[in-house]
């Protein structure tokens, strides 16, 4: 069964009374030579963990490479339509349910013994960010992390510090990962076809952080805080986001090396590690 011909989708469609939800994201991918780079990309030996099944056509590809295929699909109309599609894949098991509200790390224990895997899938737009953030900051035992997203939060992801593009899930994702874009797939792709373009954005995790900071947790709100208010300067942000006195703050950031009156988009990694460890201290 050819998954990525849209007479297949169709006939599939058809078969099972099913109408696409464009609530649930659900645009399937057609086109194989990008689901060659999915799977290239994550260089899958053991176990990998996909999030959104759909029809099966990522799911199917990667049982071609993987000991085991763990895919997490929320809308309880595709479990048949996955038992037809997939069918001759035995190494494939499908859990219906919101990936957003599981115990991932549970998941990942109970079902590939805690070993590393890697994640792989084709995200729906509508929670693009909080999937990628939930899979970070829940520190899966993960490898790498391969997803198909809307090309413009791949482009932020990527941002070197000082574009427009660069906010707090850039520094997220640098500070756990070594993010890249494997390759930009146009709306055309699949069907229904999307508004917007896309882009497979590929993850190695790293196996420290990229920057040591005394608390990762207090390290997050200090970015969080710093990119709240894109036009406020970095000492209003942070002065407002911890109730401490500006003038204070502003000595701090001062003493640091750090210019008050930046916005945070001018700030590396480390120059949050600083502040973040700062902060630490005086609470
Ligand atoms: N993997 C398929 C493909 O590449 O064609 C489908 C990708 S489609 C963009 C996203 C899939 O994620 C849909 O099947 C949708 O029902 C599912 N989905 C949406 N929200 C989800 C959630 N919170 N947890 C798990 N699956 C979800």
């Amino acid at each position: 069964m050819e998954l990525t011909n849209v007479k297949t989708i169709r006939e599939i469609e058809r078969k099972f009374n099913f109408g696409f939800s464009k609530g649930l994201g659900q645009n399937f991918l057609l086109d194989s030579a990008v689901l060659e780079k999915i799977v290239d990309a994550a260089q899958i030996k053991d176990g990998v963990l996909e999030i959104g099944a759909g029809f099966g056509v990522l799911t199917k590809k990667l049982s071609e490479q993987a000991k085991k295929v763990v895919s997490v699909e929320i809308d309880k109309r595709l479990i048949p339509v996955l038992e037809y599609t997939l069918e001759s894949c035995d190494n494939v098991k499908i859990i219906e349910g919101d990936f957003l509200k599981m115990d991932a790390n549970a998941l990942i224990k109970d079902e590939f013994g805690g070993k590393k895997i890697s994640i792989a899938a084709n995200l729906p737009y509508y929670i693009t960010t909080p999937i990628i953030t939930s899979i970070i900051e829940a520190k899966l035992p993960v490898k790498n992390i391969v997803v198909m997203v809307q090309k413009e939060v791949a482009e932020r992801i990527v941002a070197e510090t000082g574009t427009k593009e660069y906010g707090a899930i850039s520094v997220l994702c640098n500070f756990y990962t070594k993010p890249r874009i494997v390759e930009r797939v146009p709306a055309s792709s699949f069907y229904p076809a999307p508004k917007v373009d896309s882009a497979v954005l590929c993850m190695e995790v790293l196996d420290a952080p990229a920057v040591s900071v005394k608390d990762e947790k207090l390290f997050f709100k200090v970015v969080k805080s710093a990119f709240l208010h894109r036009r406020k300067t970095l000492s209003n942000c942070l002065a407002s986001g911890f109730g401490i006195e500006k003038s204070a703050l502003s000595a701090m950031l001062s003493e640091l090396g750090i210019n008050p009156a930046v916005r945070g988009e001018r700030l590396g990694l480390s120059e949050f590690a600083k502040i973040a460890d700062k902060i630490g201290e005086l609470f």
